[in-house]
């Protein structure tokens, strides 16, 4: 039934244990289900990836996960041990499918009556899912692709599309997809993790009989049917509840006051690349005494939350000389770019250097583009017609060709990058 789900050829997701061959070196990447990393553990990665050499780096990804680029051939035992020390792989057979994405910025805006149990709540429901993931043998079969999501009143984890999740609708009731039923809090582990057995034994009736060289069914949407006669599965019955669809709330950057009076921070990673200086300054804002036990909140938007900052005054400052962005109206909210040369074969471009000049000159697109973007607009470079890491929605779209870049307006689906 699993191997249905993941198929271990076609499913090359990179982890811990099993790392991507890149032209620079080795990418392993480390799930943080919720994207929560304490201080500490973030700056030991940063050292890790720094030892690694010129090509060593951390990198977010656009699920809130972390990547350690630049990895030698020699080093790859070494890295899982040290990430294991970190507590960052609790299980070897499930470590590539521990894919929760959660709403950052759940408790930290809005007002104290209006953000709502739920939306504090968030940290105990994806520790709480991670577990029972992890303690089922059967979802060790999910791809590395599946994705859990845990939203708050903001939608902002419904728009990164994800396979099962659930969103509050109100007084601790949650709506869960993708069957579309209302349910109490303590049941929304429950309801996720059934969600995903459902996927795993749909997949396995699609893919019995199909062709060998079918699309593999790595989520829901790979079903046959979109995933229509497994929402209806997983109702067993019950009445289908209209998904919510709030108003897209704020994705703050720089320092604002919580709905219960202290003050958070956040700032950009430009193109998702952190430094060992910007992981200890972020490590250094939080309000414990010990920077290590600082709890932060990697985004899917290439930025780091400090929940609870220790002095708020010295946050902006301090991000800009540690080379984060903590300007609310930075470009660098807008641009994403692959990896492009020198990691990735298949570039035909270095795309994060050309988009840092763009956006260090005030531009999201190369300077020949014959128009400028539209207001808010935002872009992606690749370094080939692959696209990997494109965003959700529309966006200007700037690809490398043999000729130089083309730019035109595209959309599509959100996707974590599959290439390297
Ligand atoms: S789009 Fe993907 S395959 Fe193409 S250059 Fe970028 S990382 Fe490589």
């Amino acid at each position: 039934m699993a191997a249905a789900a993941r198929d271990p050829v076609t499913d090359r997701c990179p982890g811990a244990l099993v790392l991507h061959e890149a032209a620079d070196g080795g990418l392993a990447r480390i799930r943080l289900p919720g994207g929560l990393i304490a201080g500490g553990t973030l700056v030991a990665l940063a050292e890790l990836a720094e030892s690694f050499g010129p090509r060593g780096a951390v990198e977010l990804t656009s699920r809130g996960n972390l990547q350690l680029r630049g990895v030698p051939a020699g080093r790859h035992l070494e890295l899982a041990d040290r990430v294991a020390e970190l507590g960052l792989l609790p299980s070897a057979t499930h470590e590539r499918v521990r894919n929760i994405v959660a709403a950052p910025f759940a408790g930290l805006v809005g007002t104290a009556s209006g953000g709502g149990a739920a939306d504090s709540s968030l940290d105990g429901l994806v520790r709480a899912l991670d577990l029972g993931l992890c303690a089922d043998p059967d979802l060790a079969g999910l791809s590395g692709r599946f994705l859990f999501g845990l939203d708050d009143a903001s939608g902002a984890v419904a728009a990164l599309a994800p396979d099962a999740w659930a969103a509050p609708l109100a007084a601790d009731r949650w709506w869960v997809g993708p069957g579309g039923v209302a349910v109490d809090g303590p049941a929304v582990v429950a309801e996720l993790l059934a969600a995903a057995r459902g996927f795993l034994r749909a997949a396995a009736d699609a893919t019995v009989g199909a062709a060998p060289a079918g699309h593999p069914i790595w989520r829901v949407r790979d079903l046959p049917d979109g995933g229509v006669a497994l929402a209806a599965a997983l109702r067993a019955g019950r009445p289908a509840v209209a998904r919510p669809e709030p108003p897209p709330g704020p994705r703050p950057v720089g320092v604002w006051r919580r709905p219960d009076g202290g003050q958070a921070g956040a700032a950009l990673v430009p193109l998702g690349r952190l430094s060992r200086a910007g992981a200890e300054m972020l490590a250094a804002a939080g309000q414990d005494v010990d920077p290590a036990q600082t709890s932060l909140r990697v985004t899917p938007w290439r930025s780091v939350v400090v929940p609870r900052l220790a002095d708020p005054a010295s946050f902006v400052p301090a991000a800009r000389r540690a080379g984060l962005d903590p300007e609310s109206q930075s470009l660098w909210a807008r641009v994403t770019a692959c990896a492009g040369r020198p990691g990735c074969a298949s570039a035909l471009a270095d795309v994060r250097a050309d988009a840092a000049h763009a956006v260090a000159a005030g531009r999201l697109t190369p300077a020949f583009a014959a128009r400028p973007a539209p207001p808010g607009a935002r872009a992606h470079w690749s370094g080939c017609a692959r696209r990997c890491g494109r965003p959700a929605g529309s966006y200007v779209d700037i690809v490398a060709g043999p000729d130089g870049y083309l730019v035109h307006a595209a959309g599509a689906e959100p996707k974590e990058s599959s290439r390297w």
